[in-house]
């Protein structure tokens, strides 16, 4: 049973189903609705550390490259390239550093000049002396709405069965071989194994195990709160609008479909609690800043904003295997789900079709927040 028809869950529900496990996927919304709906959807491993961790995100860009081809990809691959620009001294530094250490770690990252920049993406607007410009080819980005209705489509196509709404909310969760949950309808179901996908939520979940406090998030519903982020939808986008990945110390944007862009701000300071005149003045800033960097928005206005929250696990690093002291109860969690869920996915059914341990999983057990920790066993 997988809980939760995020990028995760249905990615998970789709490679166990797929291998001949029977799969309940259960989803309290529609599939797709919550943080992956929103997500900037950037595949990448551009700023991940340590080696381990930008080795499983490098694999999770694979990972989607390879599924691509079987599962309509024309619909949702874009795997279009990253450009960034560096202006401040510090930032060119960084960005030499950065561009050094991965193409160290084999991961494609280079300098281009400005004639080069200009012929990669067009659309970019001149920009200030001593700009330093970086490009990275095997990066792209995700459409997740098409993408997680064939993943479901396709866990569907493999016998899985999807509960949504009321007969998807799980409102009680018993570990044991098996393990109960109980949905909102009041069904009572049965499984050898739990996968807890359900993203920010997963605290909750394990909560209702019994097993509080072991999936440490970082806070994202008070006042003030980091996790969340401001994502801006702004078209129409002319035809001289952007193709690629543009990151610039102001503004990142991608194209999106229906003509319009992407846009985030690092500095876009908001959380679930900041009142709507605020966010409509961000979103107006975005708007503002993404057409100083790129051309093709001169009728663009602001279509849609929202703010979204990532899930992220506070040592930044992924949450996924075994709950320690919760037999049949496995849980994923983590921030880059787009990039790693494809990747995640298949780790996470070789350990629980063939119950081996991925040597790859081993930094991000649940166990590591334990003081005394308990031998992962897998289900
Ligand atoms: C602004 C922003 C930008 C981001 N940018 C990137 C990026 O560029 N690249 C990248 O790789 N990642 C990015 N991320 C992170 C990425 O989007 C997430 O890591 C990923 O979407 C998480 O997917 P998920 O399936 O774990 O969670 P979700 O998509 O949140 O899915 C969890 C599902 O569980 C369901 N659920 C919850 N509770 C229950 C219950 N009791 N019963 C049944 N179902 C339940 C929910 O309804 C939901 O559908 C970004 C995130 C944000 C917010």
């Amino acid at each position: 049973m997988v809980i939760g028809a995020g990028v995760l869950g249905a990615s998970v529900a789709a490679r166990l189903a797929g291998s001949g496990v029977r799969v309940t996927l259960l989803e309290q919304d529609q599939p797709g609705r919550a943080t992956s709906r929103w997500s900037f959807a950037w595949l990448n491993s551009n700023g991940k550390s340590p080696r381990p961790y930008h080795d499983l995100n490098h694999a999770g860009i694979r990972a989607w490259a390879d599924l691509a081809p079987d599962l309509d990809g024309a619909a949702w691959y874009r795997p279009v390239g990253n450009i960034e620009l560096a202006t401040s001294p510090a930032a060119r530094a960084e960005m030499t550093a950065r561009v050094r250490r991965l193409t160290g770690w084999n991961y494609d990252a280079r300098l281009v000049d400005a004639a080069e920049a200009a012929a990669l993406e067009p659309s970019l607007r001149p920009s200030e002396p001593g700009t330093m410009v970086a490009w990275f080819p095997g990066e792209g980005y995700l459409l997740t709405e098409p993408l997680i209705a064939r993943l479901v489509a396709q866990a569907r196509n493999h016998g899985a069965e999807i509960r949504t709404g009321e007969q998807g909310r799980v409102v009680a969760l018993d570990p044991g071989r098996p393990a109960r949950v109980r949905t909102a309808d009041g069904a009572l179901l049965a499984a050898d194994e739990v996968v807890c996908c359900a993203g920010r939520w997963v605290p909750e979940l394990t909560a209702l195990a019994g097993v509080a406090d072991t999936i440490p998030l970082v806070p994202w519903d008070s006042p003030g709160a980091t996790a969340p982020g401001l994502v801006v939808q702004v078209g129409p986008v002319s035809p001289a609008g952007p193709a690629r990945l543009v990151h610039t110390p102001g503004i990142c944007l991608r194209p999106h479909p229906g003509g319009l862009l992407h846009l985030e701000a690092p500095d876009a300071a908001v959380d679930l609690h900041t009142p709507d005149p605020d966010l409509r003045r961000w979103a107006a800033e975005l708007l503002r800043r993404a057409q100083q960097a790129v051309r093709g928005l001169d009728q663009a206005r602001v279509v849609e904003y929202q703010v979204c929250v990532r899930p992220m696990p506070v040592d930044g690093q992924s949450i996924v295997g075994p709950l320690p002291g919760a037999p049949g109860l496995y849980v994923a969690v983590t921030h880059s789900g787009v990039t790693l869920a494809a990747r995640l996915s298949q780790l996470i059914a070789a350990e629980l079709t063939a119950g081996t341990q991925p040597v790859e999983l081993a930094p991000y057990r649940p166990s590591r927040f334990l003081s005394a920790a308990t031998p992962d066993q897998p289900g």
